[in-house]
């Protein structure tokens, strides 16, 4: 982060903003892509749905992870053609499987038998993919917990699907977000080879395998760097899945880094002997994602010397609304400016702007 050039932005665009740099989430795409190599990215716009994010990523050739009518509507204004999207939610009422065929989607998600049966209708249009639960509970944030068929039952899923007349693809799974440990999607592929040899010997064939989303970036805790990430999983699938279509639904990596929020401090209190700041974005603001993402975002303050026990809180007047708690800094000021880190990813997508305080401005930058 260049502290005096963003300063110079905020002067211009005020606070709270966050600043998209262009030019990172270009250089997140291309890392990943060269860590991945052979492997179609489905960016999941869920992460982050910012037009500008979408733009760019298509120009550098991304494809797109979209789950919902919503989701549709902003790819297609973006001008982003159905054959370079997938649905990946597992649970979608009949309107929403129409809403995606009629934009000319043709690859979708499912989990269990009842969402088999809506497919019944669509069975020339729609192509499935069976997703796969991963345990994870380690993982930061696990998105097995609400979807996928265990691993024992996916074979008969897909069994049943065939049965039915359905075209099943192949296999999808999500490691979990910010997945910082890359076994877990060698785990889940080792699952997925074992279902494609009993698919096979039954007759069925499967030719795609999707290893979903999960690629950690650095919060406060280094990760390790994408190339070292992938490379086991590059080459299990190169031995294993070297004539398979392989699809990944990265979000985090490709979003988290490309933003930098600037918030200021409207106000400060010393409350028990404890520095309270309150800045002018919050819980309910970007930093939604420390509530629901349980993400901790690095910070940098425009000063130095002595620090003191303090509190960084949010603008709003609930007391849940507390961003930092037992942290040292230095005396800050009224008006002073901080910068957080990687908050691209699950932060603006779920702010809301409670309480009368509007969600932060988006800038592009470089
Ligand atoms: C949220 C989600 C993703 C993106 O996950 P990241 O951890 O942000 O990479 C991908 N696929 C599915 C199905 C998701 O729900």
């Amino acid at each position: 982060m260049d502290f005096a050039k963003l300063n110079k932005l905020v002067s211009v665009h005020g606070t709270p903003s966050l600043f998209l740099s262009q030019s990172r989430l270009r250089e997140s795409y291309r890392s990943l892509a060269y860590a991945l190599p052979g492997v179609e990215l489905f960016y999941a716009v869920k992460s982050n749905a910012q037009p500008e994010i979408i733009d760019i990523l298509q120009q550098e050739g991304s494809l797109f992870d979209i789950c919902t009518n919503g989701e549709i509507d902003i790819v297609k204004q973006c001008g982003v053609p159905a054959e370079k999207c997938m649905h990946t939610h597992p649970i979608k009422r009949d309107s929403d499987i129409r809403y995606a065929l009629d934009f000319g989607v043709t690859l979708f998600v499912v989990d269990n038998e009842f969402e088999l049966s809506k497919f019944l209708l669509y069975k020339d249009r729609a192509r499935l993919l069976v997703r796969m639960s991963v345990q994870n509970p380690s993982c930061m944030v696990n998105l097995s917990h609400k979807f996928g068929c265990a691993p024992t039952q996916t074979f008969s899923l897909i069994e049943k699907a065939h049965g039915m007349g359905l075209s099943v693809a192949g296999i999808s799974f999500h490691a979990g977000s910010q997945n910082e440990n890359p076994l877990k999607y060698i785990e889940a592929l080792d699952f997925c080879r074992d279902i494609c040899r009993k698919a096979a010997l039954n007759g069925i064939i499967l030719n795609t395998i999707d290893i979903g989303g999960g690629f950690p970036i650095n919060y406060l805790n280094p990760v390790l760097p994408i190339q070292r990430f992938c490379q086991p999983i590059n080459e299990y699938l190169e031995r294993y899945f070297s004539n398979y279509r392989i699809i990944a639904e990265p979000g985090r990596v490709l979003s988290g880094p490309c933003m930098v929020l600037a918030a200021r401090v409207m106000g400060k209190s010393l409350r028990s002997g404890v520095w309270w700041y309150y800045l002018d974005e919050g819980l309910y603001g970007s930093f939604s994602g420390k509530m629901f993402d349980h993400a901790d975002y690095p910070l940098l303050v425009p000063r130095s010397g002595e620090t003191f026990n303090s509190v960084l809180a949010g603008p709003t007047c609930d007391s849940i609304d507390v961003l930092y708690e037992n942290i040292a800094l230095p005396q800050l000021e009224i008006g002073d400016v901080l910068l957080f880190d990687s908050m691209g990813a699950y932060t603006t997508a779920s702010a809301t702007t409670f309480n009368g305080f509007p969600k932060a401005k988006i800038v592009v930058i470089d």
